[in-house]
């Protein structure tokens, strides 16, 4: 249920009206638009009906949404949601660009990774410290190791750094090094990660689930959102299908889908999405086209030696080539690398 207040009400009308959500055990959270409040009620829908609150004054209605999230939807809030990573915008105008190894491997890897992408225009590192892989005995990640080599980096080049998350117990000390959590697609239903990276103040990056549904991958961002983290950025990186030649199967009609049904930003993995780094270029730019906030992209100074994803990987020459594509079509979408 949202309830939305007219463009009059004032600050007293507007916390009557909470009191009386609280006062019966429901829980509220306020989109404030330039022009008017919405209150989103989170608890059991019938205690809401029995209030009389369409009779409280400064309210214009209540709306009973039709979908299972809220906060995440543009019935809540109409504007787009701008994420502030440590400075680095996502969304609006802005155009951001995650991109390095899939993995940290050591120190020189990922320092010249790093020099790559801060070179070509990106603001964000990327890889993996705690590796979530399909086998036992692929390469796991550094750990923390990893993790500090990524804040080292940081202070080498500027660039904000965005990195897995894997489970409960290492929220804490990934959110001591990292600007952004990244929550993969294998923990997209994972709901007590989800709640717990919920309950700390650091963005969240949300990769699609291998299978899920838009509506699936909404309602997972609802999880974070509700535990009072707004700052969340959507990424759809494929889904399974039973095309073979891809690794996965970008579904680029998500982005266009998400812009219409939720203010959150979105940006596109060509990388996973397709898992051959000749695709990654030209999905890159269909990304962005088809209206995403921005892109995470595999880089490796030598993707034959990669520990993992070196077949999707883009040498440093490929990656350069394929930022100033992206910056070509972000200029016709009206977004810049800023
Ligand atoms: C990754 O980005 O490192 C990753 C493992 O991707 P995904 O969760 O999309 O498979
Ligand atoms: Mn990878």
């Amino acid at each position: 249920m949202i309830i939305v207040m007219n463009p009059e009400a004032t600050k007293e009308q507007l916390n009557m009206v909470i009191d009386k959500l609280t006062k019966v055990g429901l829980k509220v959270h306020l989109s404030e638009g330039s022009t008017r409040t919405i209150i989103g009620v989170i608890g059991d829908k019938r205690f809401v009906a029995e209030l009389p609150i369409e009779a409280m004054d400064g309210v214009e209605k209540m709306v009973s949404v039709t979908v299972d999230y809220k906060l995440v939807s543009r019935e809540f809030k109409q504007e787009d949601t701008i994420v502030d990573v440590a400075g680095v915008l996502i969304g609006g105008n802005h155009l951001a660009v995650m991109a390095g190894p899939c993995a940290v491997e050591s120190r020189e890897q990922l320092f010249q990774s790093a020099e790559i992408v801060k070179k070509c225009g990106a603001q964000f590192l990327r890889g993996g410290a705690y590796k979530p892989r399909t086998s036992p005995y692929a390469f796991q990640g550094l750990e923390v190791k990893g993790l500090e080599m990524l804040a080292e980096a940081r202070a080498k080049t500027g660039l904000r750094i965005v990195t897995e998350v894997v489970d409960v117990e290492s929220v804490p000390v990934v959110s001591a090094y990292a600007d952004m959590l990244q929550i993969g697609s294998r923990n997209m239903q994972n709901f007590q990660l989800l709640k717990t990276v919920g309950k700390t103040n650091k963005p969240v990056l949300l990769k699609r689930g291998l299978s899920a549904t838009i509506n699936e991958w909404l309602n997972a961002a609802e999880y974070i959102m509700s535990e009072g983290n707004y700052n969340v950025v959507l990424c759809e990186r494929g889904i399974r299908t039973y095309e073979e030649y891809t690794r996965n199967t970008l579904d680029l009609s998500a982005v266009a889908a998400v812009k219409n049904i939720s203010h959150l930003p979105i940006i596109v993995d060509p990388s996973h999405g397709t898992g051959r780094w000749k695709l990654v270029s030209p999905m890159a730019r269909a990304g962005i086209a088809a209206g995403a906030d921005g892109l995470m992209i595999e880089v490796h100074p030598n993707p034959a030696e990669a520990l993992s994803d070196g077949k999707q990987s883009l040498t440093p020459e490929n990656f350069a080539i394929t930022m100033q594509e992206v910056s070509n079509i972000g200029k016709i979408m009206g977004k810049v690398f800023i």
